[in-house]
């Protein structure tokens, strides 16, 4: 077991005041290493180091950035064990999962340094005729990335290398559940080449480290994933400084079955985008809504598919998925599952915990379409199957919802697909499959409460820089007086 610092300036260092905190490893309840506990002793520091940082990044030609992204994501791969087995043991990823994470990061790293060459700016006709105008992009300065532990290695990337892509320094506040794999990515970076203060980690709890970050007034943008709760709190607190805000939120997403669709295919594919970590993903099929006749054998169908799903040893291939976060997410999960009960649901399969922290994969028939198992993150492993009985009900229940993150749209009725594509109100609807999809290049983010703008490719850039006009006389203009 280890001390982990924070990350600032290029180097490890402990907490101001000395204070630690415990990471455990959801699976065993292990220790894996004692993380620096951050307060505002800390935050000056790493805006102190961030700023040093930033004066001399968006200094560098921005293809030196770009070779510097890309020996980052070359250090990614070639640390694939270091960041893989701390990211199984401490977010208590499966293995495939695991996986998924470190090869995506180094693949967003390199979508990121491709941005640098793509920061087009304009020439605009104007109406004096002696005057040039010139629209440029700038970076906003020191960029705060608040990250969250059911993706914690992948979803700090996506967070940070953009803004650092075009220019911009970075301060990471990850979750306090997953501290340790933040300090390590910072680490693998800056052995690349990343320069000292570009990107500097405070680990520690929101209220100690994080919303003082987000106050912080030499802290330009802030870019948050994580809960509703927490989007609105520090919506509160980075408008008093006027911050560039991205907020990534909840979600409660539905998968619409067609009644055109094989029955025992949807059912495979609707179990990866439930089941998948677990259900600890923001777009995870959560609300399945089957078009009559074929509720009942589509839940049948995927509650067979979810009693067969392994839960092992995270290191197993086999193994679905691993444990949720903490006992915390474990009631919640039993919450849910009480109050469909309660609300006359059929319990199909599951709807007990496991092991430990892990969840049985549980299927609800027929829940009650209102009250917590229904409108609320339930963040497990449980869908709620529906059937309803017309393709626009359909789409009417899709939008009753405060959330609008995702949805997934199983047919191959093009024409239906495509009418809900564009008729569900979420940030992304994907045809053919579930609604848990992700591309470094697509843009990410909600309507409603699951957030503020987008994030990925050359969006996240354009959040995270400023355009200034630039004019230029070129001759005498006629003056007033
Ligand atoms: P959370 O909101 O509890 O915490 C997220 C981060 O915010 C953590 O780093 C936490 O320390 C910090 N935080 C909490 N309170 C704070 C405060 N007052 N000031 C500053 N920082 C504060 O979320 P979580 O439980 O870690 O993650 C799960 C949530 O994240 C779910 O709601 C999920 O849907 C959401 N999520 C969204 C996306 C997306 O792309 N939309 C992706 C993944 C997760």
């Amino acid at each position: 077991m280890k001390n982990y610092g924070h990350f600032i300036h290029g180097r490890e260092v402990p907490a101001a005041n000395g204070e630690t905190f415990p990471s455990y490893a959801p699976m065993t309840g292990e220790i894996l290493g004692h993380a620096a506990r951050g307060t505002e002793a800390d935050v000056e520091a790493a805006v102190s180091s961030a700023w040093k940082g930033y004066e001399h990044w968006v200094s560098l030609p921005p293809y030196e950035r770009e070779k510097i992204l890309l020996k980052c994501a070359d250090n990614v791969e070639a640390n694939y064990d270091r960041l893989l087995n701390l990211l199984i043991d401490e977010s208590g990823s499966a293995v495939m999962k695991a996986k998924y994470e470190v090869l995506y990061t180094a693949s967003v790293l390199r979508v990121a340094a491709g941005e640098v060459r793509r920061m087009y700016a304009d020439t605009l006709p104007n109406e004096k005729p002696h005057r040039m105008s010139m629209v440029v992009r700038e970076p906003v300065g020191v960029v705060l990335a608040i990250s969250p532990f059911n993706a914690p290695l992948v979803l700090l990337a996506k967070m940070i290398v953009f803004p650092l892509g075009a220019g911009n320094a970075v301060i990471a506040k990850p979750s306090e559940e997953t501290p340790l794999i933040a300090v390590e990515l910072a680490k693998v970076m800056h052995e690349a080449g990343l320069p000292d203060g570009v990107f500097n980690v405070v680990t520690g709890f929101g209220a100690e480290c994080g919303a003082p970050l987000a106050k912080h007034p030499k802290v330009n943008g802030v870019a948050l994933t994580g809960s509703t709760a927490t989007g609105v709190k520090i919506g509160e607190i980075a408008i008093q400084s006027m911050k560039r805000m991205q907020l990534e939120l909840g979600g409660k997403n539905p998968l619409l079955v067609l009644n055109d669709m094989d029955v025992t295919k949807a059912a495979e594919i609707a179990a990866v985008g439930a089941f998948t970590h677990g259900g600890q993903i923001c777009m995870s099929s959560a609300r399945i809504l089957v078009e009559a006749p074929n509720g009942r054998t589509f839940a049948e169908a995927l509650a067979k598919k979810a009693a067969s799903l392994h839960l092992g040893d995270l290191r197993d291939e086999k193994t679905a998925y691993g444990p949720l976060i903490n006992r915390r997410a474990i009631d919640k999960v039993i919450r849910h599952v009480l109050a469909a009960k309660d609300g006359g649901a059929e319990i199909l399969t599951g709807g007990n915990v496991h092991k430990g922290l892990v969840f049985q994969p549980t299927v609800i028939y027929n829940p009650p379409m209102s009250g917590p198992c229904w409108d609320e993150e339930t963040f497990g492993p449980v869908a709620m199957v529906t059937e309803v009985p017309s393709f626009e009900e359909m789409l009417a229940i899709a939008n009753e919802s405060d959330y609008g993150l995702s949805a997934g749209v199983l047919t191959n009725d093009l024409v239906r697909g495509m009418t809900a594509a564009r008729r569900i109100r979420c940030g992304s609807v994907h045809v053919g499959t579930h609604s848990f999809q992700s591309d470094p290049m697509a843009p990410i983010g909600g309507y409603g409460m699951s957030g503020i703008g987008r994030s990925g490719g050359k969006y996240s850039v354009e959040h995270f820089t400023e355009l200034k006009w630039i004019s230029l006389e070129l001759g005498e203009t006629p003056r007033p007086f």
